[in-house]
């Protein structure tokens, strides 16, 4: 299969070849189309198989950009990685007007703020910063974006879980639940990870309805 023939936005894929990619990986070819159609997808793959640019290039399909509102969240176990996928969905979205912010710890929480409201299509973020249940004082300055309600949810129609044995392996269970919790529950979930523990599995038995797994 091609690009070409996946039936993506004339302005996407004039970024996925402005950005060098000629033809889609394998799990480009088995993973992208079942995302766009907004089916639940498990994805067992490494990084190296071209996994980011396979719910980039999904988000990038199904992002309304007539309405500003947080549409997609995705989150993963390092800021160096929530920062990486951002800067792959701007890359990739260069020819459209896509917001996305990337929502990390270590950073200056106004400008979350100010950036949050400003409105962003797409939001990349680690747990902590999205949803931090340790560092809270008292109900009035609660350090995480979406109890703040800086990161309205109430758009949010899909949920990408990258390296998820990583975030788990990293101690961010509670925090995925808890920001699951916040979410409409149509919203459509993507899970990509190198293994399947028995977490893994609950999470996928909890949060996703019927589906698709693809193995690369
Ligand atoms: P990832 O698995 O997301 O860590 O991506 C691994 C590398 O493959 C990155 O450097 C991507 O830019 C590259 N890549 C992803 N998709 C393609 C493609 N269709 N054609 C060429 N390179 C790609």
């Amino acid at each position: 299969d091609k690009f070409k023939n996946m039936a993506l936005k004339e302005e996407l894929l004039r970024g996925i070849f402005a950005y060098g990619f000629e033809k889609p990986s394998a799990i480009q070819q088995r993973a992208i189309k079942p995302i766009m159609k907004g089916r639940d997808v498990i994805a067992q793959a490494q990084s190296g198989t071209g996994k980011t640019a396979t719910f980039s290039i999904a988000i990038l399909q199904s992002v309304d950009l007539t309405m500003r509102e947080t549409q997609v969240l995705c989150l993963s176990p390092t800021r160096e990685l929530a920062v990486q996928i951002q800067k792959v969905i701007l890359a990739l979205g260069d020819f459209m007007n896509v917001q996305c912010h990337a929502c990390i710890g270590g950073t200056n929480l106004g400008e979350d703020i100010r950036k949050l409201d400003y409105g962003q299509h797409v939001v990349s973020g680690t747990p902590g910063r999205v949803y931090d249940t340790e560092s809270y004082v008292d109900n009035l300055s609660f350090p995480d974006m979406i109890r703040r309600r800086a990161l309205r949810t109430r758009a949010v129609k899909m949920l990408v879980l990258d390296e998820a044995d990583e975030m788990l392996n990293k101690g961010f269970k509670e925090q995925i639940y808890d920001v699951y919790r916040f979410l409409p529950p149509s919203t459509q979930v993507v899970l990509i990870s190198a293994t399947l523990p028995h977490e893994i599995l609950e999470i996928t038995s909890k949060f996703m309805t019927d589906p698709i797994r693809i193995l690369v």
